[in-house]
């Protein structure tokens, strides 16, 4: 399955193709997505049609490239993907669309990002199989139509809040992942290590899931840098303490926090004696992108309860000062 002589990131491709879940089954957590999409994909298939046109919502790592394929592997059809900012012209989805057979799965990674013009074309495709698009310029433009197969749209976003809402209307099914219960994380680490042959103990897997912030993704990655210590200075077994060991050295805490997210909190205790802030300001504070912000740092120390948000803008809670061991400013004291 994986072959010695490829560079490191294809080695890295390998291997994250490896440990990807392919089943309903193997995709761990996210109890009442799996259930709910087992009884879709067995409705559909029985009556032979093709699944809903879906839409999964959910911070980067949580699982939405991986629950579309699941989908399309469970109805036993291909998948085409691409993503919002890809598709630039009406053109570029007519050629997806018009290469789908019955049943296919269209996967859109940030559909969020979608153009108005191509958005536009994608409705009577959902609603109705039907493509119609002009093409040629000037006089000689005309307008075709053409019947497509029956086929799933599935659309991923990190934003809920940024789609257009004739877009989302539009799906029949919405799924919204939420980040993972330490357990569940536990249980993912200690399958990729089974794969990629690394033996790991129960303890070893829940201290790398614990700090893994609550994503598949980052629980994957902190494994394959724990691993390197553990060969190195622990005779290759990933016990709690050589797991320790690495994510310190790594400069991932004990709640999981990287150094990005504590400049973000650091920020805001110290610069803005701890809010409220407004995004914009806080972006420029610790040289972010205001989007970095809003859907990778913030998901997780907001439902950690770290920060919050709040209409004057962020603040943070006192477990922020608690966990830096700062001073409680007044506002918190009370
Ligand atoms: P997203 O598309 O939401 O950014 P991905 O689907 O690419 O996230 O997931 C990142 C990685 O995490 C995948 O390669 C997969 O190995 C792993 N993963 C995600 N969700 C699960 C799950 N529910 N169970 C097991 N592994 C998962």
């Amino acid at each position: 399955l994986i072959t010695a002589a490829a560079s490191p990131r294809e080695r890295e491709e390998q291997q994250d193709r490896a440990i990807r879940p392919l089943k309903l089954t193997d995709y761990t957590g996210q109890a009442t997505v799996r259930e709910q999409m087992a009884l879709f994909i067995q409705a559909a298939r029985q009556r032979n049609e093709a699944l809903d046109h879906t839409l999964i919502f959910g911070p980067p790592g949580l699982g939405k490239t991986t629950l579309a394929n699941i989908i399309a592997n469970e109805m036993g059809v291909s998948i085409k993907s691409t993503s919002g900012p890809v598709l630039e012209r009406p053109g570029d989805l007519a050629a997806l669309l018009t290469n789908l057979e019955a049943g296919d799965v269209l996967f859109v990674d940030e559909i969020h990002r979608l153009s108005p013009v191509v958005e536009e074309v994608l409705y009577p495709a959902m609603e109705d199989y039907q493509l119609d698009i002009m093409i040629g310029e000037g006089p000689a433009a005309r307008s075709i139509k053409l019947d497509l197969p029956p086929f799933t749209l599935v659309g991923a976003t990190t934003r809920a809040g940024s789609l257009t809402s004739p877009l989302r209307d539009r799906f029949g099914i919405v799924q919204r992942l939420e980040f993972y219960q330490v357990a569940d994380l536990a249980t993912i680490v200690s399958r990729s290590a089974q794969i990629l042959g690394l033996s790991i103990d129960n303890q070893g897997a829940l201290e790398i899931a614990r700090r893994a912030r609550g994503t598949p993704r980052i629980a994957n990655r902190l494994l394959r840098r724990v691993r390197d210590f553990a060969e190195v200075r622990g005779q290759g077994v990933i016990s709690a303490q050589i797991a320790d060991q690495a994510l310190n050295l790594l400069d991932v805490d004990a709640c999981g926090f990287d150094h990005q997210d504590r400049r973000l909190l650091l920020a805001m205790m110290e610069k803005f004696d701890g809010g409220p802030v407004g995004v914009e300001s806080l972006a420029a504070a610790i040289g972010e992108e205001r989007h970095t912000i809003e859907d990778v740092l913030e998901p997780y120390l907001i439902q950690q309860g770290f920060m919050m948000r709040t209409p004057r803008g962020r603040v943070v809670t006192r477990h922020a000062y608690l966990h830096f061991g700062l001073n409680l400013p007044k506002r918190l004291n009370e």
